[in-house]
C-alpha cells in the first residue's frame, strides 16, 4: 500500500517531483532539498498531495 505523493518547491510552490511512500511506515511529512528548475537553485521541497 504505497501512496503517490508529490514534492512542491517551498519558494514558488511548483510541483517538481513525485514519489511514493508507505503511509504506515512513514507517517511524518517529508521535506527534501531538491533542485527547482523554476527557481534555478536547490530549495526545500515539501510533500503535497498529487
Ligand atoms: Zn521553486
Amino acid at each position: 500500500m504505497r501512496e503517490l505523493i508529490g514534492f512542491a518547491c517551498d519558494q514558488c510552490k511548483r510541483k517538481n517531483y513525485t514519489t511514493t511512500k508507505n503511509r504506515k511506515k512513514t507517517t511524518e511529512k517529508l521535506s527534501l532539498k531538491k533542485f527547482c528548475s523554476s527557481c534555478r537553485t536547490h530549495t526545500l521541497h515539501r510533500e503535497v498531495k498529487v
